[in-house]
């Protein structure tokens, strides 16, 4: 490709709103181009790498049996009633309505599509297990788009979905792919690890996510200084003591029914729009479950909640349950009802200002506590396990560390939540029907090629690993001298025949201007012509490690082999 006919239009300075050090140099190097907060187009340069890493998807998707197709982004709203995410998913679903006054989601993920096909389509046991994959847009209004790609409120993912007649069945599929997602990371050239990672509202059990070792990232993983354990921090600490099952789920369901007045008056005292982070971390101790939210900074605040999580807000459960809520503002404790909405009311938590605290005896939830502005106390509440850094690891091998991770996968176990809201079925050998039980599957796909950038780069712009980059050789000619270009032609044309991928930069323009552009887009080997034209001789350089030679236009196959 000759850079004067496509589209690179690299940027001398970073834009005030590159927050990230990938979308500073994605944006600079041009990349991407934001169209509004969270929605971005991209250039053909990133076409080109999206198309790369997409390639490498298809491939290990393909290689375990996984069957491509693509499904509507626009869905009928129906079915997101049916189960129930229609509100779960609260504010960050995005809704419209047709012409007719009906309502629509734009897909932020696809179990609903997914689960009714098979529903519809897969009758017998003979047809299972079945696995059904697609790349495809994917809409969320998050609270903070932020950090260009990485959270965007459009972007691409790669999502699966698995069917199967048993849990067994669904075992051996859940591992062949956590299987295929070590090798899809591994062959992007990631350092990543893979952590135990918390089921919360999708009713799963299994779950583990991918997280690409970075600053910029926005979870927190405590590992094994000596082993392979490594787990997402709010799951490291409740490890050991809260398990999530549906069964579980459904026992506690049936106790109590909340007090839905009680609870939408404290969703709506909870309903301010924050600007700032929150996080929810759950724990079980002496059979209580607590939900404790915190905000601002969460490292200050895990920390806090280590040492000075306060005894007194366990034992606010009134075990009649019949109080109202009191005093909301400072201070508000009601009966929330059942432990499926614990993920509800973190969902409404987290969008507020204040702590809540919510806890439960093993019946269900029964209170939620919040309080804007007091301090947690300096009482240490006896049976919480903690993980901090440099205690011993869970599994007994070496110490805990923590490190900051960018999730860009996540594979989970779901089992029959969605297959019962939708009464998907089959028909087993007896001729009898049960239930589907399933698995879902997800890669961040423009995500994980922000995270590349977040590992592959250095002072002066992105450094891609030679199979991911846009094209493999950047080839420069420094001025307009007829030897110059008629020898950039010439290799131009010999590399294209030999099968290379080339950005020819045939610009007018300064010398200056072609390397520090060479230098920003990363292409991993640049060839320029120069100054020695009239004796065939180029200058070859790498731009990972800043090795360079001279070298005859005769050798350049070779040398690039
Ligand atoms: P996060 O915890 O970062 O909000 P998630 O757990 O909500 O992500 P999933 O529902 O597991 O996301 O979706 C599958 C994958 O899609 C994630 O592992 C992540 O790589 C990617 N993803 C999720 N949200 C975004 C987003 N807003 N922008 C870009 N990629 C995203
Ligand atoms: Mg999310
Ligand atoms: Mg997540
Ligand atoms: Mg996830």
């Amino acid at each position: 490709m000759r850079q004067s006919k496509t589209l690179i239009p690299t940027l001398k300075e970073t834009p005030a709103d590159a927050d990230a050090t990938s979308h500073k140099w994605l944006l600079r190097a041009g990349y991407i181009r934001q169209n509004f907060s969270g929605v971005y187009s991209f250039l053909p340069l990133g076409k080109k790498v999206l198309d790369k890493i997409e390639a490498i998807i298809r491939e290990e998707m393909d290689a375990i049996g996984a069957n491509e197709m693509l499904m509507p982004a626009l869905q009928s709203a129906d079915l997101w009633k049916e189960t129930e995410r229609w509100d779960a998913m609260g504010d960050e679903l995005i809704r419209l309505k047709d012409r007719h006054n009906r309502d629509f989601v734009l897909g932020p993920t696809h179990e609903e599509i997914a689960t009714s096909l098979i529903r519809d389509e897969v009758k017998s046991y003979k047809q299972l297990p079945l696995t059904i994959y697609q790349i495809q847009t994917k809409y969320r209004d998050e609270r903070r788009p932020r950090f260009g790609l990485l959270r965007g409120r459009e972007f691409i993912m790669k999502d699966a979905y698995s069917f199967h007649a048993t849990d067994e069945s669904l075992d051996e599929r859940y591992q062949q792919m956590y299987q295929a997602y070590t090798r899809i990371f591994n062959r992007l050239g990631l350092n990543f690890r893979s952590v135990i990672a918390d089921a919360g509202a999708m009713g799963g059990k299994d779950t583990h996510e991918f997280m690409a070792l970075a600053e910029i990232g926005e979870d927190t993983i405590a590992y094994s200084s000596e082993s392979d354990y490594a787990a997402n921090i709010e799951m490291a600490e409740v490890l050991d003591t809260y398990q999530f099952s549906t069964e579980e789920q459904k026992e506690l369901a049936k106790v109590d029914t909340p007090n839905q007045k009680t609870m939408q008056e404290v969703a709506d005292f909870l309903e301010h729009d924050l600007d700032q982070g929150m996080k929810s971390l759950l724990f079980k101790a002496d059979d209580q479950y607590v939900l404790v939210v915190t905000r601002g900074d969460h490292e200050v605040n895990e920390i806090k909640l280590k040492h000075h999580l306060h005894a007194n807000d366990v034992e606010l459960v009134d075990e009649d349950k019949t109080f109202e809520l009191m005093n909301v503002g400072f201070g508000s404790i009601g009966p929330i009802g059942v432990a499926e909405d614990i993920k509800v009311i973190c969902d409404y938590a987290v969008k507020s200002m204040a702590n809540a605290t919510c806890g439960a005896n093993e019946e269900g939830v029964h209170y939620i506590n919040v309080n804007p502005t007091r301090d947690l106390h300096d009482t240490e509440y006896a049976d919480l396990r903690f993980v901090s850094e440099g205690d011993p690891s869970p599994d007994g091998k070496g110490v805990i560390k923590f490190a900051k991770g960018i999730e860009i996968g996540q594979v989970f176990k779901l089992g029959r939540f969605y297959a019962e809201k939708l009464a998907a079925n089959y028909l087993n050998q007896q001729g009898k029907a049960e239930t589907l039980t399933m698995g879902c599957y997800g890669i961040g796909v423009s995500r994980t090629l922000a995270a590349i950038v977040e590992q592959y780069h250095d002072d002066r712009g992105i450094t891609w690993p030679v199979h991911l980059a846009p094209y493999q050789v950047h080839l420069l000619v420094l001025n307009n001298k007829p030897e110059q270009r008629e020898l950039a032609e010439e290799i131009y044309q010999q590399l294209t025949d030999a099968g290379f991928d080339v950005l020819f930069d045939d610009r007018n323009e300064r010398a200056g201007v072609k390397f520090a552009d060479s230098d920003l887009i990363g292409i991993p080997y640049r060839i320029t012509v120069g100054k020695k034209a009239s004796e065939g001789i180029v200058e070859f350089k790498v731009r990972q490690t800043n090795e360079q030679d001279e070298c005859h236009q005769g050798e350049l196959v070779d040398y690039l082999n």
